[in-house]
């Protein structure tokens, strides 16, 4: 059957229109009417068209916001929000099929194994925040100046926040977003990438089923300079929150110096993964791979250099070659796929330019090394997993996010030298260790500049541990406590009792 049949049968949203904006409570058209393709990267067809808001659908979307900043949402208790992040939760537990074939559909993330960027614990991650909403508060301080103050701390939700992310995992970039703006009792605009906005959509008409006061959640779909620039220009926006590339974070940082919002980034990554030889490589070998090939590669934390100690180096290459060449790569709605397409023809061109770039610096190519155009394969974004080996550090597939699943292997021969190594990078998101010998493990975690490092694992996630970079790879944190803290104000008061 081919996809595109099984579109309406199993995504009945698709059915429906994904041409409106979801605008203080309602579906209404772009002000400007217009609209743009969403494409099913396994086929390379159009699935639907997706309205493109431009400045003044994000003006109408703030002001209601706003609205609804100052007004009824404003009143509701800490518990009411609590129990709207747990009603959300159950919605999108119900809902999670269809809103992941939507993922599916949209960016080619398998049906088959759970890769899908921790979708299926999303609702855990509403309930985790739903958990915070009635534990926001200050505490009451002892000053030294002399009179008597009766002092305190307040911490308030920080007010309108704009909410931009990419496409590589829809889904769970709506919730990790949605999760402590209801929180803390902010109110949002949400602007999903333009390679994927179906299922932010959906979660729209879901929040329609939670009776919030209009405004509340907004999502405003269209590109980056339709939607994305104004809404991150906007005056009256207090914070944003930004998930994307380095290149795209410095314009935000610039567009956010306007009325000097709140930001936080969370950017792109060349993450290293070092194997010492006295690892268990049944364990490491795997590890590495899905720590790299996960989602096609298209994940910011994705463990790009592998660094594998000198005397294992030609055992492990040979181990993750042969891998890397058993995963199936195809259409994403066959249960037996690992790796699907690439999310767009741009994306495609960027990965398939920095395989020649790999070939013509000198690296060898052990797995993978060319799209595949074989049978249904040929109208899709298809490039397998990747395996380089002969890389050196100064070339710039060793450098560079790909954003692929390729996976470039690196030799080293001591702990100093791989840290030193492993920090040569502009960026800091993620990193790991692989080692039966703790103290190892302690040293390369310690020496590792970057927001997350995992020992004898890679890509764990939880909402109660922070995410976010070091570097260029962000400002903040994302989920935990320390992601709540960034929608919120402190407010200090000082009460004469005299
Ligand atoms: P991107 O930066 O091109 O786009 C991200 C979002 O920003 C999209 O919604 C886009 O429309 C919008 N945008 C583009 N230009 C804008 C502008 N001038 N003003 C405001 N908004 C604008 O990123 P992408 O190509 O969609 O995603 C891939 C990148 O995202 C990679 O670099 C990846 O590492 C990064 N990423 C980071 C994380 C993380 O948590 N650190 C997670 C996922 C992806």
């Amino acid at each position: 059957m081919a996809i595109t049949e099984t579109t309406l049968e199993r995504a009945p949203y698709l059915a429906g229109g994904a041409k409106k904006l979801f605008i203080n409570g309602d579906w209404v058209e772009p002000v400007q009417g217009g609209t743009f393709d969403t494409v099913n990267p396994a086929t390379g067809e159009v699935i639907a068209q997706i309205a493109l808001g431009t400045s003044e659908d994000v003006d109408l979307a703030v002001r209601a916001a706003r609205a609804a900043f100052e007004g009824p949402w404003r009143a509701f208790t800490p518990v009411q929000r609590q129990n709207v992040l747990l009603k959300l939760a159950d919605l999108i537990e119900r809902h999670w099929a269809e809103l992941r074939m939507l993922d599916i559909l949209e960016m080619g993330s398998p049906i088959g194994p759970d890769i899908s960027l921790g979708a299926s614990d999303l609702a855990e991650y509403l309930r985790y925040f739903a958990g915070w909403a009635t534990k926001i508060h200050g505490e009451t301080t002892r000053t030294s100046q002399a009179g008597n103050f009766f002092t305190y701390t307040a911490r308030e939700p920080i007010g309108v926040v704009a909410a931009i992310f990419p496409w590589n995992g829809p889904l769970a970039n709506t919730v990790w977003k949605l999760a402590p703006i209801l929180a803390t009792g902010c109110t949002g605009v949400l602007k999903p990438a333009e390679e994927a906005s179906l299922s932010p959509l959906r979660v729209g008409e879901l929040i329609q089923e939670l009776d919030l006061p209009p405004g509340v959640v907004n999502v405003v779909t269209g590109d980056g300079d339709s939607a994305g620039a104004p809404l991150a220009n906007h005056p009256d926006v207090n914070k944003i929150a930004f998930t994307g590339s380095s290149f795209t974070g410095q314009k935000i940082v610039q567009a956010a110096s306007g009325n000097l919002k709140r930001v936080t980034l969370e950017l792109g990554g060349k993450s290293p993964d070092v194997v010492f030889a006295d690892a268990d490589l049944d364990r490491a070998i795997p590890g590495a791979a899905w720590g790299v090939f996960l989602n096609s590669g298209q994940i910011c934390c994705a463990g790009t250099r592998v660094f594998v100690e000198r005397p294992i180096y030609d055992d492990f290459v040979r181990g993750m070659a042969e891998y890397a060449d058993a995963l199936k790569v195809g259409n994403p709605l066959d249960p037996q796929t690992v790796i699907g397409p690439i999310v767009s023809q741009a994306q495609l061109d960027r990965v398939t330019g920095y395989l020649k770039i790999g070939k013509d610096e000198g690296a060898r190519a052990v797995a993978g090394g060319d799209r595949l155009l074989e049978g249904e394969l040929a109208n899709g974004y298809f490039v397998p997993p990747t395996v380089f080996a002969d890389v050196e550090d100064s070339m710039r597939i060793a450098s560079e996010e790909i954003f692929g699943p390729v996976a470039s292997v690196l030799p080293f021969d001591d702990v100093d030298e791989v840290v030193r190594r492993a920090n040569s990078t502009q960026f800091g998101l993620g990193g790991a260790v692989w080692t039966r010998d703790v103290g190892k493990a302690h040293r390369v975690a310690a020496g590792i500049d970057s927001g997350v490092v995992w020992v004898n694992t890679y890509g764990q996630f939880d909402p109660s541990m922070p995410f976010g970079g070091y570097k260029m790879s962000g400002w903040g944190r994302e989920l935990s406590q320390h992601g709540l803290e960034g929608y919120l104000n402190v407010k200090a008061v000082w009460i004469n009792t005299d």
